[in-house]
């Protein structure tokens, strides 16, 4: 019977030897330790033997049962140690490796931009609200005076998710890919939560004909302020001073009175070419973003229609707001005198490694 113990022994010693991870080590201690153990078929054997070799055997037993024990946990142990040092070795970084070889990366001057403006406005006490790229008609079109029909809706040529998601929507439940960042400003009116003083800076989509100022998707950035007594000289001074601190000093604006179908009073905001500013004798009329005007459309603005405010609950008779909304691609295009928005799409490096 010893010699038996002893052969278990030996076996389990060569078993464990070859052991190097905890799966193994798992079975290796079922077969030894667990239900069906091999010591237990041992101790079956015991019970058929004198009482005598009974006191010897069964303390060699049991000193058998606790080395196999400790011996599977100092291999755990091991087995462990040597996982947290290969993890070492394979994620161990040389603080005193040479970087200066690897290009650097850039952010991209629409991504500059729109931190900037954000900054800007925030230190104008603004609050910066972002809202879903794939919006419902409702939000995009109707809670702005915009119903289904109007000419208005001709101006943004729309981008609509495909016929299977929206057949067996409502009408006003389509979704489509927002057509500007406006739906943000009635998603903040419907929280009810009054004054209201938000910038919303996103990315909007149109199936435009592409040109120098034109692209499919752009960056748009919207302001909208509602609140007692709201003027529309609080809109210009807002305008002026934003614009003199992303630009320069001496940046011009010109407002136009415009039409937009769907607000009353609009005005249309051109901003003085940087380009032109800058390099007057080389480029002069040539130049593709101001065509020679020396002035680029930049931004719009709009007093909020009371009907809009009433559908989102609030009082037009006590509450008054303005908007306006501008073009982060065509101000990031002036400011880092890029003669063409579509350049910003194109994911040239050269470009962005200027920046
Ligand atoms: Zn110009």
């Amino acid at each position: 019977m010893k010699e038996k113990l002893n052969n278990l022994k030996i076996e389990f010693i060569e078993r464990l030897a070859i052991i190097s991870n905890q799966d193994d080590l798992e079975i290796l201690n079922k077969d030894y330790l667990g239900k069906a153990w091999k010591l237990q078929e041992i101790l079956k054997w015991i019970k058929d033997l004198s009482n005598d070799d009974k006191k010897i055997i069964w303390p060699e037993a049991n000193k058998l049962r606790d080395f196999i024990s400790e011996e599977i946990e100092k291999k755990g142990l091991e087995i462990e140690e040597q996982r947290y040092a290969n993890i070492e070795e394979l994620e161990k970084i040389d603080v005193s490796w040479e970087y200066t070889n690897i290009p650097l990366w850039h952010k991209h001057p629409i991504s500059i931009t729109s931190n900037l403006l954000e900054e800007i406005f925030i230190s104008m006490w603004f609050k910066v609200e972002d809202g879903p790229q794939v919006e419902n008609e409702r939000l995009n079109f109707d809670m702005l005076n915009i119903p289904d029909n109007h000419p208005a809706r001709d101006v943004w040529d729309t981008f609509w998710i495909s016929d299977e998601i929206n057949k067996d929507k409502a009408p006003w439940e389509k979704v489509l890919l927002r057509t500007h960042t406006s739906p943000v400003q009635v998603r903040e009116m419907l929280k009810w939560k009054l004054p209201i003083k938000i910038i919303v800076p996103g990315r909007v989509f149109r199936y435009e004909q592409e040109d120098a100022r034109h692209t499919c998707n752009f960056y748009q950035l919207e302001w909208l302020v509602i609140w007692e007594k709201v003027t529309f000289w609080d809109l210009k001074w807002t305008l002026e001073t934003a614009m003199k601190k992303l630009l320069w000093e001496k940046t011009n604006l010109r407002f136009r009175p415009s039409i937009f179908p769907f607000t009353e009073p609009s005005a249309e905001i051109d901003v003085s070419c940087q380009i032109c500013a800058w390099t007057w004798e080389k480029n002069g009329k040539n130049c593709s973003m101001c065509s020679g005007s020396w002035f680029v459309e930049l931004l719009w603005a709009w007093m909020v229609h009371p009907k809009v405010l009433s559908w989102a609950g609030i009082d037009p008779e006590i509450y008054s707001g303005f908007a306006f909304g501008m073009w982060i691609d065509r101000i990031a295009a002036q400011r880092f005198w890029v003669n063409s928005s579509r350049m910003f799409y194109q994911s040239k490096l050269k470009l962005n490694e200027q920046f």
